[in-house]
């Protein structure tokens, strides 16, 4: 999907789909309370948390351990 806008325009879009972000987390809230938690949790003089799991560990082959996303 390609969405053109007019140069002019780019401030009201980006209002507009900021507010419909922020309007959908506060529907929905976030979707994953556990991750919540482990960020919050993390050691800050450890790893660094993984931003999809929350698993503060050795990356591997540049990939989180626990899910894979890549973060090299
Ligand atoms: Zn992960």
């Amino acid at each position: 999907m390609e969405l053109l806008v007019q140069e002019q325009d780019v401030p009201q879009f980006a209002r507009m789909m900021r507010d419909d972000w922020v309007r959908s987390v506060q529907q929905e809230g976030t979707i994953n309370t556990d991750l919540d938690a482990k960020l919050a949790a993390h050691d800050p003089d450890g790893e660094p948390p993984c931003p999809a799991c929350g698993t503060a560990a050795p990356l591997v082959d540049d990939c989180c351990s626990d899910c894979g996303l890549y973060l090299g």
